[in-house]
């Protein structure tokens, strides 16, 4: 990759900065983006974008075409949505909209596909077409597939598919990439447990009670990971909520306890298996104890699975931008998901991680109320955008 592309990106990291500060100030929950998305809008149509609006009701799609004769189109993708968290960095920029928060630094990526966008139009000599889709509620709010509905693709033909998320526990100045799974499938499940309850000392032992059904469960959920998961692969199981009865009539036993958590996998097999076992489960030692288990179990995203041919693309053109020995080309797969993962079922692509932190890991965690985006990493992650594109599209810059 040219030194003038970084050079030239790096001129414009602070007229960048104030965009992404001026994002971080004014965070939307997903589906609300409507400031955000207005701002994409224009910021595109100010540098020579073609803009399409309300792509899946917020989401915006700009499009550039090569000066050189191409077919071959691609798409990169950033989110735009902030989280429900109260902020708590005390920055100048801090969100000025109470409770929501910008914890996951879709402000930087919304910002550095937009100056991505800048360079592009300035430099349209490459062969075919870039689509960059900036999303709308990405955390958990269906923006993905919201687009996706609203037949993102067939009316923006996407050969291949990209996207870029920052973290903070990487340097700043380096990249990641893997090919295969590289972040879970996010499921849900809730089981009610129904018995008869009862007077908890007066006639206990003629109640069928669901909290000694409820501890056998909590418990035996590990052995799903432990016996029914073979060793080679990876899950999670967490119980994030149970509730049942009330403090004040403790000699009550309920009738009714719900309880439900989060499970997370990497392939369609072990996601069934949680499925399946998590049900076995909840019925049989319901059974055991004559009470009965209602159980839904309720599939989130996918697994983010990176296609092979693209990985290799990416992982390129991260090197040309910072050098092969600051591209980690086999990171831990994380337990985390992204929605993402529903454009890669459909168009082969890979989605890169860019490092954002302190050297010493001190930064503060993504979805945090002190994170804050790196702003010094604008102009490598434009410069990423600008060399994907150089690799795809074969831009004699690269
Ligand atoms: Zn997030
Ligand atoms: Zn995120």
């Amino acid at each position: 990759m040219s030194r003038h592309i970084i050079e030239a990106v790096q001129a414009w990291q602070p007229e960048l900065a104030a965009i992404r500060q001026d994002i971080h100030a004014h965070p939307e929950l997903g589906m609300e983006e409507v400031r955000t998305a207005g701002l994409v809008a224009r910021h595109l149509r100010e540098w020579g974008v073609e803009v399409t609006e309300g792509v899946g009701q917020l989401g915006v799609v700009g499009t550039i075409r090569g000066t050189r004769p191409g077919n071959r189109t691609i798409g990169l993708r950033a989110d735009m949505d902030a989280l429900p968290i109260p902020e708590q960095t005390g920055l100048p920029y801090a969100s000025k909209n109470p409770g929501v928060m910008h914890a996951c630094g879709h402000d930087g990526h919304t910002t550095m596909l937009l100056g991505a966008a800048r360079w592009l139009s300035e430099n349209r000599d490459f062969a075919g077409t870039v689509h960059l889709i900036f999303q709308p509620a990405e955390e958990g709010r269906g923006g993905a597939r919201a687009m996706l509905a609203d037949g993102l693709f067939e009316r923006f033909p996407c050969d291949a598919i990209y996207g870029l998320h920052n973290a903070p526990r990487r340097p700043a100045g380096h990249f990641a990439i893997r090919p295969g799974p590289t972040m879970a499938a996010a499921d849900r499940f809730t089981v009610i447990f129904r018995g008869t309850g009862g007077h908890g000392g007066y006639t206990p032992h003629l109640a069928t009670d669901i909290t000694i059904v409820q501890a056998h469960f909590v418990l035996a959920l590990q052995t799903i990971i432990g016996r029914n998961v073979a060793a080679k692969d990876a899950a999670v199981l967490s119980v994030g909520a149970i509730s049942a009865g009330n403090h004040i009539g403790a000699n009550v036993m309920p009738a009714e306890l719900t309880i439900s958590g989060t499970a997370r996998s990497y392939t369609p097999a072990v996601r069934d298996l949680l499925e399946r076992r998590i049900g076995e489960l909840a019925h049989g030692l319901a059974a055991a104890h004559g009470c009965t288990a209602e159980v839904e179990y309720r599939r989130g995203v996918p697994a983010t699975v990176n296609h092979p041919e693209q990985t290799k693309v990416a992982y390129a053109a991260a090197a040309a931008v910072v050098g092969a020995a600051a591209v980690d080309p086999n990171p831990d797969p994380s337990t985390g998901a992204e929605d993402f993962a529903l454009m890669l079922e459909q168009r082969p692509g890979a989605f890169m991680s860019i490092g954002g932190g302190a050297p010493d890991g001190s930064s503060p965690a993504l979805h945090t109320p002190l994170f804050d985006f790196n702003d010094a990493t604008i102009p490598l992650g434009v410069a990423y955008w600008a060399s994907l594109v150089a690799q795809e599209l074969g831009n004699p810059e690269g």
